[in-house]
């Protein structure tokens, strides 16, 4: 398993003196704390921490109502949840367990206890941190896979929806992998590979960005908040990078490796889906090779 910072535990409570007890008694981790649910809940999303204990009773917000909205927010809704509360009738924990947490610890509350289920929930979410991270990282490039891909092609097209941004597809194509295969053989074809992605992934400089490997010798890239201009810039840096390596494809026409990449760009609405996005940058792709490869062709530049 990878090396982890601390974990990071987001205390929730509008009584401050509450918060310092439980920081005090939590020290081995990085403590954040919350004085009301809308606090909580704004710092999630910025954030997401590994684990939240809330309280129940707060003004404004009660606790049912913070966890009920962190679980229906795809940014949120994995990060488990334990209330710690007075209030200990068995129909309040039940409500505890039906808005989503995973555990409900009554006060007053033995310390050791406490910290033994807290422990329990921090471990289990670095384990399903692990197997997260496992599903949607391609093994042979170490970048995202196309599951992750399509996940993330969701999140950044609501968020353009919602922000009314631009939003940028370009799809890569590796030129004349199959003759690189054929030269070289398939483990040399897959050191290529994982160098591209690299190289790739090295040019990009934007947080939101997002590379993954799409298919065999496919690649994509995400650009939120990038119009077309933007897109070419990054499309063109990209192509540019791997034809500076130089790679060797002796029977390639170019004698090297090389890329072709399509863009496709819009601002995201609801009649259409982010997979017009695909089909549009696919369509640029084509028209870059049939038109010569090692190039960058946008999907608004094609004549019809
Ligand atoms: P074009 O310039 O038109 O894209 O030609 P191409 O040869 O790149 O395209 P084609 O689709 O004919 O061949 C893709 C090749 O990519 C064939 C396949 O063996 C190779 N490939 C796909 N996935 C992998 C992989 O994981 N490892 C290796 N070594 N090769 C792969
Ligand atoms: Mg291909
Ligand atoms: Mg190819």
């Amino acid at each position: 398993m990878r090396e982890r910072k601390k974990s990071r535990i987001l205390i929730v409570d509008d009584e401050k003196t509450n918060i310092d007890v439980l920081s005090e008694m939590l020290r081995d981790y990085e403590i954040i704390g919350a004085l009301s649910g809308k606090k909580a809940i704004e710092y999630c999303i910025e954030n997401p921490p590994d684990l939240i204990l809330l309280d129940i009773i707060m003004p404004e917000m009660n606790g049912y109502e913070v966890c009920f909205a962190l679980k229906n927010n795809s940014v949120t809704e994995d990060v488990p949840i334990i209330f710690i509360t007075q209030k200990a009738d068995e129909d309040d924990e039940v409500a505890g367990f039906n808005a989503g947490a995973i555990d409900y610890i009554t006060k007053p509350f033995s310390q050791k206890i406490a910290m033994a289920r807290i422990k329990i929930a921090i471990e289990r979410k670095i384990k399903d941190d692990y197997n997260k991270d496992l599903i949607s990282t391609d093994a042979l490039t170490q970048i995202p896979n196309k599951r992750r891909f399509d996940e993330y092609l969701w999140i950044a097209w609501n968020f353009a929806i919602r922000e009314k941004k631009h939003l940028s597809l370009v799809m890569i194509d590796i030129d004349n992998f199959k003759l690189y295969n054929d030269t070289y053989g398939h483990l040399e074809g897959d050191r290529c590979l994982h160098l591209v992605a690299q190289t790739i992934n090295d040019q990009l400089r934007r947080p939101p960005d997002f590379l993954a490997r799409y298919g065999g010798e496919e690649f994509a890239i995400i650009l939120p908040n990038t119009d077309v201009p933007g897109g070419i810039v990054v499309a063109e840096k990209v192509r540019e990078a791997i034809e500076k390596i130089g790679l060797p494809n002796k029977a390639a026409s170019r004698g090297i490796v090389t890329l072709s990449l399509g863009i496709a760009n819009t601002v995201p609405n609801r009649d259409i889906t982010p997979y017009t996005l695909v089909k549009n940058a696919d369509t640029a792709l084509y028209e870059a090779k049939d038109t010569g490869r090692n190039k960058v062709v946008s999907f608004h530049e094609i004549k019809p």
